[in-house]
């Protein structure tokens, strides 16, 4: 069995000081292959030579919604350049954060639209990070997004009736650990409409472990393991051919080598 993590932060302190651990006990648990995911200028470096040191380790690169007031010219440009490293495959984490706030709105859609053109001058997918921001989100998309390939909506934490929409403009799903939370039956409503060659699967660590290792505090790629379980079961299906389904599905999505 092989699974991708699709979505991590294997750069970030807590993971970046015990990589080698980390990616051997995710090999252990099946997890073969990573998308690490950068946030900012110096992450970004920082994920693209941490490829250099696992060949199943791919790269994204994009500045986090978060820190959309820091976005010059000189930073995208940069961007620009970084992402065209062979082993960079997707433009991301890039979209809305209406719940933190931590950049004023009109600068997250100037910065938004601005990567969705750099993804589309270099044929690249798009991975949205988007919270409480979904109508604007799916608006920019349409309006800005003329190109791009694909797009996908990681840790999504819509309803089964965003998730829809999400599907009706060809665009894919990516759930988190946070689909197995008790508290998380709309997340799981969601998931069931979800077809599999549709739906991705990412640990998004360090951050929230999945059930039943919640109380893990650092969130490392093998338990991405727990997450697609619960899926399978939810979806009432092996895990063996659960897996190897999203795997294709994640293969062809970000174009990764078999
Ligand atoms: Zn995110
Ligand atoms: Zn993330």
């Amino acid at each position: 069995m092989e699974l991708i993590d699709t979505h991590c932060h294997l750069t970030f302190d807590d993971l970046a000081r015990n990589i080698d651990a980390v990616i051997e006990r995710s090999i252990a648990a099946g997890v073969t292959g990573w998308l690490t995911v950068g946030t900012d200028p110096n992450e970004n470096r920082k994920a693209v030579e941490l490829t250099q040191r696992f060949e199943n380790l791919y790269a994204a690169v994009a500045i986090h919604p978060h820190d959309a007031k820091t976005v010059t010219d000189h930073t995208l440009a940069e961007l620009k350049k970084l992402a065209q490293n062979i082993k960079v495959v997707a433009i991301g984490e890039t979209g809305l954060d209406y719940h933190y706030n931590h950049s004023l709105h009109t600068d997250q859609k100037r910065v938004f639209a601005q990567h969705l053109d750099i993804a589309a001058d270099l044929n690249l997918p798009v991975i949205i990070h988007c919270r409480k921001a979904f109508d604007e989100t799916m608006d920019i998309l349409q309006s800005c997004g003329t190109g791009i390939r694909k797009v996908v909506f990681h840790c999504f934490s819509g309803s089964a009736e965003q998730a829809k929409l999400v599907l009706d403009r060809g665009f894919y799903i990516s759930f988190t650990g946070v689909v197995t939370f008790k508290n998380a039956e709309k997340t799981r409503r969601a998931a069931e409409v979800v077809p599999l060659d549709r739906l991705m699967l990412e640990t998004d660590c360090p951050y929230m472990s999945p059930e039943p290792m919640r109380k893990q505090k650092i969130n490392e790629p093998a338990l991405l393991i727990h997450t697609a379980k619960f899926l399978a079961d939810l979806k009432k299906m092996s895990l063996a051919t659960f897996a190897s389904a999203v795997t294709a599905t994640s293969r062809s999505f970000f174009n990764l080598p078999a």
